[in-house]
């Protein structure tokens, strides 16, 4: 099912991220403690009253409007234009748009820009225009600010909700608003095939890879057009396996495009990641890895979701022996938090070695689905513990028990400890690494918790 999409938009230091992080706090049973993932969040999950969405911050999509840069002034073309495509970028992809503005410094010149523009993009359907804005008046601490927030009214978006982000206070109301704006959700049919998103920058060659994979089945079951913002599925079967591939590259050859399109395509590649299992990500061997191939793994991470490196463009560069294994390494480091992950070297130009995707991509999925019997599973920890004990300052160790498989897709584990707290990060990515040693899960993140027994 796909969650909505909610985009905060607002100038800077109206609270934005200080509401994102509020209304995305973890929802995971399990906190694990990835090293590598704890960057900047732009994009959460926020649920209110059992009703899931997404929450996407668009004052940080732009790595230039962030706040560790000097503030563009206010009133600048650069100001404005940036304003200007975080707006669009809200208006195109959400399906509702959070506007937030400041209760104490009231109604200001950039406000309006922004309501401007906001209102200048959205289209009437039936009647009524999309996406809905609420407006959302933040800062509004005291009961004396909430009753000044009429002269937001200005702005012409409709009824102004005052919050206070940093307390939490008053935004059941606001929430209760926000999740009335849902557009209705279609019942989608269940679909047990396999779901790999091609994802990366533009220009890797996502769209050819994908004309690459679809050309070499020729079974094409169906080509469903998503709606205008969401990526184009293709279903195919992969000998007698259904696969749905996910492409977020699909969508830039319909209609003409816009400036500053190419951010858009963040939002859309989070999205095709959620709706994945296993995400393909795309990078051009002729400009190498970058920090923001990395964020995107990262993000795969974040989403518990497996991954296959494909390096494309390979025809493109000179080559000697060691090329290859040169490559490979730089890889490792960049993305050496997901030491699991497998590597394919392809041209999608000349085809070389694009037939391994599909096969390495269904044997990542084949290992995410595995469930492990509990006795190998402790003869695993069991010789582990025997090999290396986790020491401790305090003298007392840590003691395993007794592991269980909780869950596939990820595995999860558990393991039943004397104290949790012995149980240090270097002494799990071991235990980590000796589960893979014996049972593989390619290309998977696996979680591992630590529960004492009572
Ligand atoms: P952004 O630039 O829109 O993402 O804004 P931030 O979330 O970084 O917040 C900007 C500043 O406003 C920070 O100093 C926050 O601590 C402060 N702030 C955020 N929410 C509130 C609030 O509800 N009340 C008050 N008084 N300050 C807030
Ligand atoms: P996308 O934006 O990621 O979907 O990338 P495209 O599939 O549109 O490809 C971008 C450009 O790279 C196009 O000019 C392609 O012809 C080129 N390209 C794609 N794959 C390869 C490849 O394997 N080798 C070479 N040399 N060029 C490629």
């Amino acid at each position: 099912m796909k969650k909505p999409i909610v985009a905060l938009v607002g100038r800077p230091n109206v609270g934005k991220s200080t509401l994102f992080n509020r209304m995305s706090g973890t929802q995971d049973a399990i906190v694990d403690d990835v090293p590598g993932t704890t960057r900047d969040r732009l994009f959460g999950h926020a649920e209110w009253c059992g009703v899931e969405f997404d929450i996407v911050d668009t004052g940080g999509i732009d790595p230039d409007f962030s706040k560790q840069n000097t503030p563009l002034s206010i009133g600048s073309s650069e100001f404005i234009s940036e304003i200007r495509s975080q707006a669009l970028i809200a208006v195109k992809e959400a399906d509702v748009v959070l506007f937030l503005v400041d209760a104490i410094s009231g109604v200001t010149l950039a406000d309006r820009e922004i309501a401007e523009i906001l209102r200048k993009s959205q289209k009437i359907v039936d009647g009524v225009e999309k996406p809905p804005v609420l407006l959302v008046v933040n800062k509004a601490d005291s009961s004396r600010q909430r009753n000044l927030v009429a002269e937001f009214y200005e702005l012409g978006m409709g009824e102004p909700f005052p919050i206070s982000a940093i307390h939490g206070t008053e935004t059941g109301d606001m929430l209760d608003a926000l999740i009335q704006l849902f557009p209705a959700q279609d019942k989608e049919p269940e679909d047990d095939s396999v779901k790999i998103a091609i994802v990366g920058k533009p220009n890797v060659g996502k769209s050819s890879l994908l004309n690459c994979l679809v050309g070499e089945e020729r079974v094409i079951v169906s080509d469903i057009a998503g709606t205008t913002r969401d990526a184009i599925d293709t279903k195919m079967m992969y000998g007698d396996i259904p696969v749905t591939l996910i492409d977020t590259a699909g969508i830039r050859r319909r209609g003409k495009i816009e400036p500053g399109v190419e951010k858009y395509s963040v939002i859309r590649s989070m999205r095709a990641i959620e709706q994945a299992d296993v995400s393909l990500l795309v990078i051009d061997a002729t400009q190498g890895i970058s920090v923001q191939d990395a964020h995107i793994a990262g993000y795969i991470l974040d989403e518990w979701k497996s991954v296959v490196v494909v390096v494309n463009k390979w025809d493109a560069i000179e080559k000697d022996t060691y090329t290859m294994q040169a490559y490979t390494e730089k890889i490792r480091n960049e993305l050496n938090f997901m030491p699991y992950v497998p590597i394919l070297f392809v041209s999608a130009l000349t085809k070389l070695r694009v037939n391994q995707i599909m096969p390495m991509a269904l044997q990542v999925q084949e290992e995410r689905l595995v469930r492990i019997k509990t006795s190998a599973l402790n003869e695993v920890i069991h010789e582990a513990q025997d090999k290396h004990h986790a020491t401790s300052k305090t003298g007392r160790s840590l003691s395993m028990y007794y592991a269980t498989q909780v869950r596939s897709d990820p595995p999860t584990f558990l393991i039943y400890v004397n104290d949790p707290a012995l149980a240090h990060f270097s002494y799990k990515r071991y235990i980590e690494n000796q589960i893979r040693e014996r049972f593989s899960f390619i290309g998977t993140p696996i979680r591992i918790a630590f529960k004492a027994r009572r």
